[in-house]
């Protein structure tokens, strides 16, 4: 009806087209307020419960403990790197588990602000792998452990919790929140860029626990980067990005229609099964990831001739498979196959593999 395609990118990517419709449907006058909720105040009462509403369902979807504090910020996932240095190195000293690019970088940024140290890294295997808890070099009086819960490029996922003691886990679950049920009393800190799972590019999700959070940072630290500060004034500090808050309600109202993060986890299992299964049986691609370790969100594969990558590439996009090229790091490809990615999408793209595979071997 709309004449969509298949949009595998890594995010921004796609939204659920109920959600799209509502988004539509609203756009002119939200709910007989007479406009846009793209021109309302965030201080008005129309806007307070939008925005209530969205932590509610968030609480309620993801199982948050009250001790926790739900933040709706701006900055990307990115600002978080520094942001949870700046908020959490009590002592100076943190752990940070190197899986990936993201998780680099949340290292590097680190190091800016104190003694971080690299507990464990899969560089050398080219990040195929996630690395086993008896691996992890954790030192006791770390103030938090870092890890990257989805590594988006590299299309990896931690397959457990790591036992880190005492010591707060603070994890970045950019690709991957909201696609199954976490535990969250296992996490001091869970942040998330919100454009691939949870709403357009704006909006950055943080649940922190409570006892984590400080007023008293270092003179040196922004107020916008001050975690209590934004929780204590319930993410209104200053504008919160009102309109990625707003899908960010009804992609929970979505979730909740069909069945919550325990439905959401088995068709995305199934997806991501499917997609595995045609790359392992496939004689011209394969998937590089360690199985113990395959991300149900990011999908990557590969010809051993670059040649048959750009040519796959070139006949997807015209079929109406968008985005698969890999990332620009890794080169191959890439499928993103989020939560709003229909079964449908990941079962016509593997008849395409299928099909281009017979014609190409
Ligand atoms: N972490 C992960 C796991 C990501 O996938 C991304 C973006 N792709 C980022 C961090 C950076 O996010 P942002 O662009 O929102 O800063």
């Amino acid at each position: 009806m709309y004449n969509r395609i298949y949009n595998f990118s890594a995010g921004p990517s796609m939204l659920p087209v109920p959600v799209l419709e509502q988004a539509r449907d609203e756009m002119m006058n939200y709910q007989g307020s007479g406009m846009s909720v793209m021109e309302m105040s965030h201080r008005s009462k129309v806007y307070d419960a939008i925005i209530k509403e969205a932590e509610a369902d968030l609480r309620e979807v993801m199982n948050i403990p009250d001790n926790y504090k739900v933040m709706f910020l701006q900055g990307g996932a990115s600002m978080q790197f520094a942001n949870v240095a700046m908020n959490l190195m009590k002592t100076g000293k943190a752990d940070y588990v190197v899986t990936g690019q993201f998780s680099g970088k949340a290292y590097k940024e680190g190091q800016k602000f104190g003694d971080a140290h690299c507990a464990a890294t899969t560089k050398e295997e080219n990040f195929t792998r996630i690395p086993e808890q008896e691996e992890l070099n954790l030192r006791a009086d770390a103030d938090y452990v870092h890890i990257c819960y989805n590594n988006t490029i590299f299309g990896t996922k931690w397959k457990y919790v790591p036992e880190t003691g005492n010591v707060p886990l603070v994890a970045d679950m950019s690709s991957c929140i909201l696609s199954e049920p976490v535990d969250v009393t296992k996490f001091g800190l869970i942040y998330a860029g919100a454009q691939k799972n949870v709403a357009p590019a704006g909006l950055t999700i943080v649940i922190a626990r409570e006892d984590l959070l400080r007023e008293d940072l270092p003179e040196f630290v922004p107020t916008m980067c001050n975690y209590a500060t934004m929780a204590a004034n319930d993410s209104m500090y200053n504008t919160p990005p009102c309109y990625p808050i707003y899908v960010c309600g009804l992609v929970l109202k979505w979730i909740k229609s069909i069945g919550g993060l325990e439905a959401m986890k088995e068709i995305n299992a199934k997806k991501a099964q499917m997609l595995y299964d045609t790359l392992d049986n496939s004689k011209l691609f394969s998937n590089p990831v360690k199985h113990c370790c395959r991300s149900m969100m990011n999908v990557t594969f590969r010809a051993e001739d670059e040649e048959i990558n750009a040519k796959f590439v070139k006949e997807a996009t015209a079929a109406g498979f968008a985005n698969l090229k890999g990332h620009r790091s890794v080169g191959g490809m890439r499928a993103s196959i989020y939560n709003a990615m229909p079964t449908e999408g990941v079962a016509a793209l593997c008849e395409f593999i299928k099909k281009f595979e017979a014609e190409n071997a």
